[in-house]
């Protein structure tokens, strides 16, 4: 639906194709799964998977997973699902991967050591199927990475150093500090070679030794002061296994991921300007025989009132201030699918918001007003009453039932209609009566009239209560001849509200849901927990038409003049269903 939009990396995109400096345009998403993707992730998947469709390309999910501290196949297996939810219908039959655990084999190419992937894992995959997309693993080069550190050694651009991780700091500096050499950066390559591999065989404790790249001490970008590349951990790996207890650093193990798969453009965060340098710099080190990658940076999504940080959604989730990652206030795309938020807003968002090299806050109503305008064209609409009251049409007879139509969609008559019942009691909205109205007040009131959506327009007889004061039931006379076909349909009141008929109505829990921080930047501080809001979500015992009964659990529904809604995934059960409100009719 939406066309391909413009922006500096497209642009940059666009001149390499004209030029054919590449075969075939290759990208790659590499989440690190030490959690669960949210909306930020999303904005940089649509622009790899993007960038890659839009020029007959390849995008690759990769597992940034090289750090085993952190990482569980729990979230390889998150990350995987949602990456499939996200782009299926869209992507899928053009990008992704057919073999997975793809492991890298050494070659040579014009005598030069090379890792590459097998060719029929990154040209084509026309026949991926959908949802069967797989991730590559960076930790499945450990094999390649481990052979071209020994390269950099040889060629005295790495050195194994003895300085422990504290003393590592303080030799480094600062940006305003010089840093200053390793009394280890001399060392002989051979000395350097035998220790590495005595690293790797398992000889020394964790943080007892490292392998330093060789680069320069005074330089003025830190991350170019003789950056670590490898560190002793006595780790087994979520999947690598036990076989390592050596581990690459990120810097290290990224440019070189990207240059195995053949990755032509290297889409970051700005936060990896300063890294650029050393990137270039592994690779050039290594002096390799195919084309090299490289990286460019966006500004990160940040959106108010909602938190984007792993680390922090973590905790969130461990101190059970939500019910999971997946509970749908959470901004993560597990929260986000079941909450009932089409796949297509997200990337129509992604594709509005656009992608710059500065930093700024977006708006919330641009997020919610793509979800409202992808689920206004899409959903079926139906009628519901969250808080209920009752009416009783004085002037139907009991067990009587009035056929009336309502339609599908206003604006698409192809979805059709259904029958909705008229019967002599029906609930309509706490809302839509006032005893003691306000000023222009058009819904129900003592002596006046309003028209029940697709039925007609009911007058207020009598107000009933209890003994107490509460009220019971609203007596209301029926004008059967504002019906459609009727002589009087064209009769105009001010006000319309929905309803549904108690006789035929079901009941269903429906959760409202409301932003779940008070502040428009939560994640500004460490303090975030105190700007809960303390009512983000509300639950009710909702009656709903009784279509509903066999809603699909991925359906999409308006229900009218309240928002739109979707099963719950995880909670609803036939007979007792469970509704999310992902949105309602207007920002607040
Ligand atoms: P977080 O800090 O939220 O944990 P991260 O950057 O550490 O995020 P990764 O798993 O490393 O998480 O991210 C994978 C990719 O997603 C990276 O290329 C990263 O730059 C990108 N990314 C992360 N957050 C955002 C964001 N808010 N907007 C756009 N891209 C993002
Ligand atoms: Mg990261
Ligand atoms: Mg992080």
């Amino acid at each position: 639906a939406s066309t391909a939009p413009t922006d500096f990396i497209r642009d940059i995109v666009a001149a390499d194709v004209a030029q054919k400096r590449y075969p075939k345009i290759i990208t790659r998403f590499p989440p690190e799964p030490n959690g669960y993707l949210h909306l930020g992730h999303a904005k940089s998947i649509c622009l790899n998977f993007g960038i890659a469709l839009e020029n007959g390309g390849v995008c690759n999910l990769r597992m940034d997973d090289t750090n085993p501290a952190k990482e569980e196949v729990e979230y390889v297996e998150a990350i995987t699902d949602d990456i499939n939810w996200l782009i299926s219908g869209w992507a899928d039959k053009r990008i992704g991967l057919t073999t997975p655990h793809a492991h890298p084999a050494p070659a040579t190419i014009d005598g030069k050591l090379d890792y590459h992937l097998p060719a029929a894992n990154i040209s084509g995959n026309a026949e991926s199927q959908p949802g069967a997309f797989s991730p590559f693993f960076a930790s499945d080069y450990f094999d390649a990475l481990y052979a071209y550190a020994e390269q950099l050694i040889l060629k005295g651009k790495a050195y194994v150093c003895d300085l422990s991780p504290e003393q590592t700091d303080e030799y480094r500096g600062a940006p305003d500090k010089p840093g200053k050499p390793s009394p280890w950066r001399d060392r002989t390559i051979e000395e350097s070679l035998d220790l590495f591999r005595r690293m790797k065989a398992g000889e020394f404790p964790d943080g007892a030794r490292t392998l330093r790249a060789r680069i320069d001490m005074a330089s003025p970008n830190v991350w170019l002061r003789d950056p670590l590349l490898y560190r002793i951990r006595h780790t087994a790996h979520h999947h690598a296994g036990d076989k390592w207890c050596v581990y690459p650093l990120y810097d290290y193990a990224h440019c070189i991921s990207d240059y195995i798969e053949g990755i032509t453009h290297s889409i970051c965060t700005l936060e990896f300007v300063a890294h650029r340098p050393l990137y270039d710099w592994i690779l050039e080190a290594l002096d390799l025989p195919r084309p090299l990658p490289h990286q460019y940076e966006f500004a990160k999504l940040n959106l108010a009132y909602t938190l984007f940080s792993k680390r922090r959604l973590m905790r969130l989730v461990k101190e059970n201030v939500v019910n999971g990652w997946d509970d749908p206030r959470m901004p993560t795309i597990a929260g986000i699918r079941r909450r009932g938020i089409p796949s297509a807003a997200i990337r129509n968002f992604a594709y509005n918001i656009g992608v710059t090299k500065y930093d700024s806050l977006t708006e919330l109503a641009v997020y919610e007003n793509a979800i409202r305008d992808e689920l206004n064209a899409t959903a079926h609409r139906r009628m519901a009453v969250l808080k209920p009251i009752k009416i009783v049409l004085t002037n139907i007879a009991p067990g009587e039932t009035i056929e009336c139509r309502a339609t599908n969609h206003p604006g698409n008559p192809d979805l059709g209609t259904r029958p909705v019942e008229l019967t002599r009691e029906v609930f309509i909205e706490a809302d839509d009566f006032a005893e003691v109205p306000p000023p222009k007040y058009f819904r129900l009131k003592p002596g006046g009239e309003v028209r029940l959506k697709y039925a007609c327009i009911i007058k207020l007889d009598e107000i009933i209560k209890d003994a107490d004061g509460r009220l019971v039931e609203l007596r209301c006379t029926a004008d059967l001849t504002t019906r459609a076909g009727q002589p009087n349909v064209n009769r105009k009141v001010k006000g319309t509200i929905h309803w549904v008929s108690a006789a035929s109505a079901i009941d269903a829990e429906v959760r409202l849901y409301d932003r779940l921080f008070t502040v428009p930047e939560p994640g500004a501080d460490d303090n975030y927990l105190d700007h809960l809001n303390p009512s983000s979500v509300e639950t009710v015992t909702a009656k709903l038409e009784p279509s509903l009964a066999d809603a699909a659990p991925d359906a999409r529904y308006q229900f009218e003049r309240l928002g739109y809604f979707t099963i719950d995934g995880k909670d609803s059960k036939p007979g007792a269903l469970v509704f999310n409100r992902t949105i309602t009719l207007k920002s607040k």
